[in-house]
């Protein structure tokens, strides 16, 4: 039965609902709680609360003044000399330093925590999570390959002090790094860079160009460069010892779909300094070791951007009535809600669960799980999000409601840290060159069998696609999308709520849904699962 006092309320009020705003965008995200109880340590729920009750206040409206006020690029200084600096508005100095002050880009607490931070932030506006992110990134790398280059910049990349301005390490509390690998002649294929790297003194000087360089105002970047030994990682600082800039010129900042409030420059490297991270001729493999973590990111960033399209749209639904009933009671817009809450679950199980892999050292696991799992949430990013936006009408197509930076944002995932055929690719590499690492896989997939006969029967399945050696460049995507769902639904079977799992196993595993949202079939307790999943305010 509707709630007829109810919707004659909000008819008088027009029928909007309230702002989703002002609440603890954590503790509201049941699933999330309960993966961080899980994967996590208990302790940290306090903190991450805490967390979650700030970004659902003014970071909200930071986000949309960050990205409503892209940054700008200045060349030179009234003088004529070039100072290849980037303006940002207020408002995103103001979330990066809540980012940097909460230690997403540094680790302490455990990687299930920041990573439960990280989303919570990425909910209020995703662009900042490229800087942070890169940082959390560039330590592992550097303290693997360089322990004397991380042991200087270690204290700072991972203080809880912003610091922004180029200046020289001794002069700062705090610094950022970035990475870049994209040349114009290749992204995925970062062995066709051009960059020279000769040797000078205990250096290096660098000359080429980068055509995609995000977040230019860190103090440093990993980058590739051709050593005379071949591809090869370097940390190159902004500014060197003795104050002046080094030969990192900023060439112009892209004009981006989405990720509006972040810059993304292409740059062009000019007799620059760096020094170097690993072995010459070793430098993928090097600047694998921050990609992995990146990608964690992704699955973290993209998750994030689901839960919020998610939040919206049974918020929306529970206070929009139309044809005399709130939309939340209609069954079909029921059915649509539950099965975007369904895939927004799976994602966060599956990131907790990943984070959890980097904080027990487990690299076989999280050397496949990072790469099938990016692949796999980025990829199913867009389409929620436009779904989502529909819940909400025409409403939901309006600049104000936050949607249509939620839709621009949601491909950008998908793209970088390996594009969608290229992380599938790596998986194939996985497989193949590092076995264990799909041991491991299968080892966390078996936990749940014989509890889901959906499940069971696609285990089987992905028993024999792997089995199978034959094309299999031309089905890697088939393959991922199968070791993707059966983790998905491993996790779900062990540790949700008996309506989210065996909805999810029967629609993505056992055949029984369709290929748009609102396909769940009959039995589905759908208005259980969107209550699950709805915040609540106040
Ligand atoms: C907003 C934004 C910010 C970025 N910031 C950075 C940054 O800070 N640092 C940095 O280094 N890079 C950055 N990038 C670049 C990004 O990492 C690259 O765009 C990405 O790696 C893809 O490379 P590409 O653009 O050269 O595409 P290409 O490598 O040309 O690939 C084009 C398409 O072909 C596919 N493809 C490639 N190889 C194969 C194959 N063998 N088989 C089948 N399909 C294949 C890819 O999956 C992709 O879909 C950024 C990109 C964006 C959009």
């Amino acid at each position: 039965m509707a709630d007829t006092r109810f919707v004659e309320t909000s008819l008088r009020a027009a029928n909007q609902p309230p702002p989703l705003a002002g609440y603890d965008l954590f503790s509201e995200n049941r699933p999330l709680v309960e993966a961080l109880r899980r994967e996590g340590d208990v302790a940290e729920e306090e903190r991450c609360a805490a967390f979650g009750h700030l970004c659902g206040r003014e970071p909200l409206e930071l986000g949309r003044l960050a990205n409503e006020h892209p940054p700008t690029l200045r060349t030179h200084d009234r003088f004529g000399e070039r100072i290849d600096e980037v303006e940002f508005h207020p408002a995103w100095h103001g979330l990066l330093r809540l980012g940097v002050e909460h230690e997403l880009h540094a680790t302490a607490g455990g990687h299930v925590a920041r990573a439960a931070r990280f989303m919570t932030l990425a909910y209020a506006e995703a662009g900042v999570g490229c800087p942070l992110s890169m940082t959390y990134a560039a330590v592992p790398a550097l303290r693997a390959s360089a322990p004397e280059l991380a042991e200087e910049w270690q204290p700072l990349l991972t203080s809880t002090a912003y610091d922004p301005g180029l200046r020289p390490l001794r002069e700062k509390a705090g610094a950022l790094c970035g990475m870049a690998m994209t040349e114009r002649q290749g992204g995925s294929d970062v062995r066709a860079n051009e960059t020279v790297a000769e040797p000078a003194g205990d250096d290096y000087v660098l000359d080429g160009h980068k055509w995609f360089c995000s977040a230019p105002m860190s103090d440093a970047f990993l980058v590739l460069a051709q050593a005379p030994d071949g591809l090869t990682c370097f940390l190159l600082p902004r500014v060197l010892d003795d104050g002046s800039r080094n030969g990192f010129r900023i060439d112009r900042l892209k004009d981006k779909l989405g990720n509006r409030s972040n810059a993304s420059a292409e740059i062009r490297l000019e007799g620059a300094v760096a020094h170097r991270v690993g072995d010459e001729g070793r430098g993928v493999a090097t600047i694998m070791e921050m990609v992995v973590h990146t990608r964690l990111d992704c699955v973290l960033g993209s998750t994030a951007l689901m839960r919020r399209a998610v939040a919206e749209a049974t918020h929306h639904a529970a206070h929009r009535a139309a044809f005399g009933r709130l939309l939340s009671e209609q069954p079909l817009m029921q059915n649509v809600l539950a099965d975007l809450c369904l895939d927004s679950e799976a994602a966060t199980a599956t990131a907790l669960r990943l984070a959890r892999a980097f904080d027990e050292d487990d690299h076989a696991f999280r050397r496949l799980a990072a790469a099938v799992s990016k692949y796999w949430i980025c990829k199913q990013t867009p389409p929620l999000v436009a779904e989502a936006l529909e819940c909400l009408g025409g409403n939901g197509y309006v600049e104000e409601s936050g949607l249509p930076r939620l839709f621009r944002e949601s491909p950008l995932n998908s793209i970088w840290e390996g594009s969608g055929n290229v992380n599938c690719l790596d998986v194939l590499r996985a497989v193949e060159r590092e076995p264990e690492s799909l041991e491991a896989f299968h080892t966390e997939l078996e936990l749940a069998r014989g509890a889901n006969t959906h499940l069971d029967v696609a285990l089987g399945q992905l028993a024999a696609e792997l089995a199978d050696e034959a094309d299999l460049e031309s089905r890697a995507r088939r393959l991922v999308e199968r070791l993707a769902l059966c983790l998905q639904a491993s996790l779900l079977v062990r540790h949700a709520p008996a309506e989210v799992a065996d909805a999810f196993c029967a629609t993505h595993l056992g055949g029984e849904g369709g290929r748009a949202y609102g396909t769940l079939p009959r039995a589905v307790d759908t208005a259980a699962i969107v209550e699950r999943h709805r915040p609540r305010l106040g």
